[in-house]
């Protein structure tokens, strides 16, 4: 890309990601046991000293202080300072992935060649780019209270959903492209056919051509992406649960990774967190086997693997948006397909349920 100019923001991009790491370190520590985030401040787990500001930064104080409390000089994890270096890289990925390759498609150089000529990025830019770093680190807290406990904390999913709705109806699809940009489109065919859907934040409204009286960039149609988004995210994971419990006759997925899912909806819209859905059974199976592996256990979290398909759903957006078109935008189509993973799944739990195929450690005394 021939924006030399933007590459000055990415170290303050990475400090931005590594000082939102260190709150994550703080939220994953502190939600699961039920503490609170502002009361007390951050404390040596071992002399319960108060840690001083300038030991409290991000990435810096770790290496400053070699690992230990610069009071007592008990050793403390690394894991604080992986979180923070990790966010920061989290960070600067979403700005490159945006702004220096467009990855998502949604044409920042051709809206604002100007101010991204001379290194600005604009402010419907960083609307973007703020509306997705909330989506990911609240994506990235609850992976890694998962990892760690197993379960993935409300207080977190539900923040994030609620960020996710608050901020839909400000950024309503096309946004950040203007409404007028959208092409009208007369017919189904054309718009299969040859139709460029443009990429919000959300990369499609929740349904196109945008029905009713609804209009483009309007904050009813916003609100409305967000909350349906929130709803099938909700309930992909439930159904799965709900059909995969009544023929196994034991529990499938966590309740936790529902509420991942719903949060992640209210940001990306019903159709990200869909794809993501099916997407998150690469890195889960990875997971799952790194996990048999080297650990020997099957209960394994699938809270990241939720996030990363989601993640991987809305940066390749290009690529499977026009594959899944034909399907997404024809409700019987969508019905059917639908109706019959049920099916498939069922007969699946009850095959499994006879033939005594794998089975996992929440239940294996409860499943007969
Ligand atoms: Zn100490």
């Amino acid at each position: 890309m021939d924006f030399p100019w933007l590459w000055i923001w990415l170290l303050p991009v990475f400090i931005l990601g590594s000082a939102v790491g260190s709150f994550i370190n703080v939220v994953v520590t502190r939600i699961p046991t039920e503490r609170s985030l502002l009361w007390p401040s951050s404390h040596c787990l071992s002399c319960f000293r108060p840690i001083r500001w300038f030991h409290n930064l991000p990435i810096i104080g770790y290496l400053w202080l070699r690992g230990k409390c610069g009071n007592c000089h008990t050793p403390y994890s690394s894991r604080y300072m992986w979180v923070e270096v990790c966010t920061g890289f989290l960070f600067v990925g979403l700005f490159v992935a945006e702004f220096l390759a467009d990855v998502r498609g949604v044409g920042w150089s051709k809206l604002f060649l100007y101010e991204m000529k001379f290194g600005l990025i604009p402010l419907r830019g960083w609307a973007v780019f703020i509306c997705l770093a909330i989506c990911f680190s609240h994506l990235l807290a609850a992976s890694l209270c998962d990892i760690q406990s197993l379960e993935i904390p409300l207080p977190i999913t539900i923040t994030g959903t609620l960020f996710g709705l608050a901020l839909a109806p400000f950024t309503a699809w096309p946004f950040p492209s203007a409404p007028l940009s959208v092409p009208q489109i007369a017919t189904w065919e054309d718009l299969l056919r040859k139709s460029q859907i443009p990429v919000g934040i959300m990369p499609w409204p929740f349904w196109f051509p945008v029905p009713w009286e609804l209009e483009a960039g309007s904050w009813q149609l916003g609100l409305i992406d967000g909350i349906l988004g929130m709803i099938v995210g909700a309930l992909l994971c439930r159904v799965v649960r709900w059909v995969y419990s009544f023929s196994r006759g034991m529990e499938g997925m966590g309740v936790g990774d529902s509420d991942l899912m719903m949060m992640a909806g209210a940001f990306l819209g019903w159709q990200v967190v869909l794809v993501g859905f099916f997407l998150s059974v690469v890195p889960g199976i990875l997971v799952g086997t790194g996990q048999i592996l080297f650990k020997g256990t099957q209960s394994l979290p699938f809270g990241p693997s939720l996030a990363l398909g989601c993640v991987i759903s809305l940066y390749s957006w290009p690529w499977i948006g026009p594959m899944v078109k034909p399907l997404f935008f024809e409700p019987v189509l969508m019905g059917i397909l639908g109706i019959s993973s049920i099916l498939i799944l069922g007969a699946s739990g009850i095959a499994f349920r006879f033939l005594g195929g794998p089975s996992n450690d929440i239940s294996s005394g409860v499943a007969s």
